[in-house]
């Protein structure tokens, strides 16, 4: 493969792509090439804008959410997210790593992550997202 290969889930992330924020396309490039070139293998995008309806549907199921809803960087073309089962563990947590200190998502809130894996009723992922 290319060292630099990036995989849509459908058509619909293909088209999106190009309309996300290009802070986020430059993290996903260099993503992609990290992994092609490390781990020779490309990356997946499954998930990239997301309308009201389909956050709601997503979080549904969760109390807490119909409080307050929540918005979501997927919304505003600042997140997407990666499938991550084609990673083995240590994989992943080298990828956490270096995105960690290659892309901080604030300087002003270390406590934000531009890259976490986690389950938000759609099954585990990396996901990404930027500030602006
Ligand atoms: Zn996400």
């Amino acid at each position: 493969m290319d060292e630099l290969e990036i995989h849509f889930k459908t058509n619909r992330q293909s088209e999106e792509f190009p309309l996300v924020s290009p802070h986020l396309r430059g993290l996903v490039l260099d993503v992609a090439f990290y992994v092609g070139r490390k781990y020779g293998k490309p990356i997946l995008i499954t998930d990239l804008l997301r309308t009201q309806e389909e956050q709601d549907a997503i979080y549904g199921s969760n109390p807490e959410y119909w409080k307050k809803p929540w918005r979501s960087v997927h919304e505003f073309g600042r997140g997407c997210d990666i499938r991550s089962r084609d990673f083995m563990a240590a994989q992943t947590a080298e990828l956490l790593r270096y995105i960690a200190s290659a892309w901080p998502y604030d300087p002003e809130r270390p406590e934000m992550h531009t890259a976490i894996i986690h389950s938000a009723g759609n099954g585990m992922h990396l996901h990404l997202q930027v500030l602006s």
